[in-house]
């Protein structure tokens, strides 16, 4: 259970690369008002239009390690041969104000984080067929092979992790992976012990306590 401080709910949103996690995840944000994208920082460089402080938070790998001792990430991963981690006090900070949280990581980080917060909801999307993620690394700038059969022996072996989540999802029709998605974050909102944390008073109201007595 998520520690009474927290009214806000914690999501997990995983894939393999060519999944199509950005897509789904970008609409999804644009539809709930309520839920905010944890920001990461990473050591990798920015791609071509990716801002500091929009998509992730830039930084050297000197940098990264010494925040990371210090203990500043409530989980870091390497991944493709770069550091990325996430916030802790952002995390922490917005999910005590009720705001939810989504954190787009690896299963290394998913791992961690539900060691943290045990009800935070794992959700892995999957593509429709081994052809269509391969088609759509294919499409992806690059075209060197060698590329792309790395990333796609990188796709096998975070798609070996889908069993640690609870949800899974397969982006074969966009809006319908979308309206899924959006069922597990209302439907997550709905555990009574968010619900009784984000309306304390009426659930005091109604003489609804924490643990109740099993009759
Ligand atoms: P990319 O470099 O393509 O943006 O991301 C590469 C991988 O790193 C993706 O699987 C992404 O989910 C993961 N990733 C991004 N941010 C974090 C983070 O803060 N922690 C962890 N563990 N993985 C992350």
């Amino acid at each position: 259970m998520l520690p009474q401080a927290f009214s806000g709910s914690l999501f997990i949103v995983a894939a393999p690369s060519g999944a199509g996690k950005s897509s789904l995840v970008n609409a999804l944000l644009a539809q709930e008002p309520g839920i905010k994208l944890s920001i990461s920082t990473t050591t990798r460089q920015p791609r071509p239009g990716e801002l500091d402080g929009e998509h992730y938070h830039f930084t050297t790998a000197e940098d990264f390690v010494t925040r990371a001792e210090r203990g500043e990430f409530l989980e870091w991963a390497e991944v493709h041969g770069n550091y990325y981690g996430t916030s802790r006090l952002l995390v922490e900070q917005q999910m005590k104000n009720g705001t939810d949280i989504l954190l787009e990581i690896d299963w290394q980080g998913a791992r961690q984080v539900k060691k943290l917060f045990p009800d935070a909801a794992g959700i892995f999307i999957l593509p429709p067929s081994i052809e269509a993620l391969e088609e759509r690394l294919h499409k992806r700038g690059t075209d060197e092979p060698h590329i792309i059969t790395r990333r796609l022996l990188a796709a096998g072996g975070e798609i070996a992790h889908a069993p640690e989540f609870e949800y899974a999802i397969i982006n074969e029709e966009f809006n319908v992976a979308l309206a899924e998605l959006q069922a597990i974050v209302k439907a997550t909102r709905c555990r009574f012990a968010q619900q009784a944390a984000r309306n304390a008073t009426l659930f005091a109201q109604l003489g609804i306590h924490a643990h109740q007595p099993q009759s």
